[in-house]
């Protein structure tokens, strides 16, 4: 992990790195009380970000080369392609094999159908970590503890609505991975 953790220190600013040791800490706790494995959730959190940093045109251009765009979707808004790209690169740069550890980077921003509890468990971290502030935060930290797929269909709702407020594209993988939740159920 003493490895993992000195790329992170070099690749990421400074306050993205503190955001990563947030969700690390944030994502152990969740992995505790929900039952997941402990060191595949440590480095799906320490490299959920990977690519953050990277701009848009990276971004696009390793994800076109690679075949890593989903959808048309993905091009308006290529921000949401620092998880499929992190994904790729993590397997490339560093040689993470394990499929649970890239599918959890590669669904971090926009869920998937039939999330694992690892995709859960990086996707809520990443969203509820205490350096997070929006409304109802910690509402949610605390249905978490309880409830884990509830908190990830109020984790979806509240960003769908903030979207409508802000008059914003809604990403169609967030509407499938929240209905995909709700059917779940
Ligand atoms: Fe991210
Ligand atoms: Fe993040």
């Amino acid at each position: 992990m003493d490895l993992i953790e000195g790329v992170i220190k070099n690749k990421l600013s400074e306050k993205r790195l503190i955001h990563t040791l947030a969700v690390r800490d944030t994502a152990l706790a969740l992995a505790e009380r929900w039952g997941a494995n402990k060191e595949k959730t440590e480095v799906a959190a320490l490299l959920h970000d990977y690519a953050k940093e990277l701009k848009s045109e990276e971004l696009i251009k390793i994800a076109q080369n690679n075949n890593l765009i989903a959808s048309s979707f993905d091009l308006l808004q290529p921000q949401v392609l620092h998880g499929p790209v992190g994904s790729f690169l993590i397997n490339k740069e560093l040689n993470i094999q394990d499929r649970e550890v890239l599918n959890a980077v590669a669904s971090h921003t926009l869920g998937r159908e039939e999330m694992s509890l690892l995709d859960k468990i990086i996707f809520i971290a990443d969203m509820i970590e205490p350096g997070r502030s929006f409304q109802g935060v910690d509402k949610l930290r605390e249905l978490v503890k309880h409830d884990l797929d509830e908190a990830l269909i109020v984790a979806f709702d509240s960003t769908i609505l903030f979207l409508i407020t802000r008059n914003e594209i809604i990403h169609p993988q967030t509407i499938i991975s929240r209905n995909s939740l709700l059917s779940g159920k």
